[in-house]
């Protein structure tokens, strides 16, 4: 089931359960254990005291009291002293514990901070890296929806040199808006290149002619969408469910468009199946063309999408870091 990265406070958030980031002694602290304890109200404190503190890596639950969430998974990450002391290792565990717990919960959806990332000095790209690839990992063999919820996007980071490569991609490949020359061979800001005007040809006889074609060419369709991907899926070797998984697509939609061959997805979908299925670049450009759509480089999704895929790297949730740093829709869901 999907992973989705968003822009949030935690305490709005309407899942199962919460995790709160917060310190050994379980009594409250500042940061999101601060917000999580105000918004749930005095109650998660009493619960709390009753519980003997958690270790670092370890987890513990509560109920959520005022939250919108059911539950409060409290965990403690690490905090960062360099690197040298196990703290990887400990967030990992961090995360893993608090997934459990929400499974044993039979929670079915859950919202993480970034651990560690705030008092707790953990460098903000490592710990979103750690992040996504344990829960990534859970994903695999457990239904559930998982939000990680990015409280400050200015703040946000990933990898510094990925990061920059893409811009330059961008810079190199991405053609924003065009402006329009005027007679007097300038342009003007807000001016935009319109769709050339269409000829008109819509006499009768030319008409009833195309409708014959039409028709004849109708007969002969394509594949769809649909049996496009089911063919592919089965090419691959992969299950239905380890396609969707890794297309970060949720099981509902996935037997939605199992179940009609004329399904017409979204572009994301679409993109995400094409990654999923670790498609070549003109492959994947036919698969979204099935769902009516081309790879434009007049959006910054597509150019970002194109450049993972032509480097062949088809892990959905580093594209989907990507994505979220550039502030674009995301991969599946
Ligand atoms: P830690 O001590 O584990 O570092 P912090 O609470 O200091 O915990 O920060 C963890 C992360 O939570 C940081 O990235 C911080 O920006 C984020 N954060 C703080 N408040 C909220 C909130 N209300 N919702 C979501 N994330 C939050």
């Amino acid at each position: 089931m999907p992973l989705y990265l968003v822009q949030n406070d935690i305490t709005t958030m309407k899942t199962d359960a919460i995790v709160n980031a917060a310190n050994e002694s379980l009594l409250g602290g500042g940061g999101v254990d601060g917000a999580i304890h105000r918004a749930a109200g005095p109650d998660l404190l009493k619960e709390c005291r009753g519980l003997g503190g958690c270790k670092t890596g370890q987890a513990k639950i509560t109920k959520g009291y005022r939250l919108n969430a059911k539950y409060v998974i409290h965990t403690v990450g690490p905090v960062w002293r360099g690197g040298g002391h196990g703290e990887q290792k400990l967030l990992v565990s961090a995360y893993r514990s608090s997934l459990q717990l929400a499974f044993e919960n039979r929670c079915s959806t859950v919202a993480f901070p970034l651990i560690s990332s705030g008092v707790y000095g953990y460098p903000k790209d490592e710990a979103l890296k750690i992040a996504v690839d344990t829960i990534a990992d859970f994903l695999c063999l457990h239904d559930m929806t998982v939000y990680l919820v990015i409280f400050d996007r200015a703040a946000y980071t990933m990898d510094k040199i990925l990061f920059a490569d893409i811009a330059a991609y961008l810079a190199d490949h991405y053609v924003a808006e065009q402006p329009v020359m005027h007679t007097n061979g300038q342009c003007q800001a807000g001016d935009f290149v319109c769709a050339p005007a269409l000829e008109q040809i819509s006499q009768p006889a030319v008409c009833a002619a195309a409708c014959e074609g039409l028709e004849e060419s109708l007969k002969h369709l394509d594949d769809t969408f649909t049996q496009m991907l089911l063919r592919k899926i089965e090419q691959s070797g992969m299950t239905d469910a380890q396609c969707y998984k890794k297309a970060n697509i949720d099981r509902k939609l996935f037997s939605k468009i199992r179940s009609n061959i004329y399904y017409q997805p979204s572009k994301s979908t679409a993109m995400a199946f094409a990654v999923a299925l670790q498609l070549p670049i003109e492959e994947a450009r036919k698969m979204l063309e099935k769902a009516g759509f081309a790879f434009s480089h007049a959006s910054k999704f597509d150019m970002i999408v194109e450049y993972f895929i032509t480097r062949k790297n088809y892990n959905i949730f580093e594209i989907n870091e990507a994505l979220f740093a550039f502030d674009q829709n995301l991969l599946g869901g």
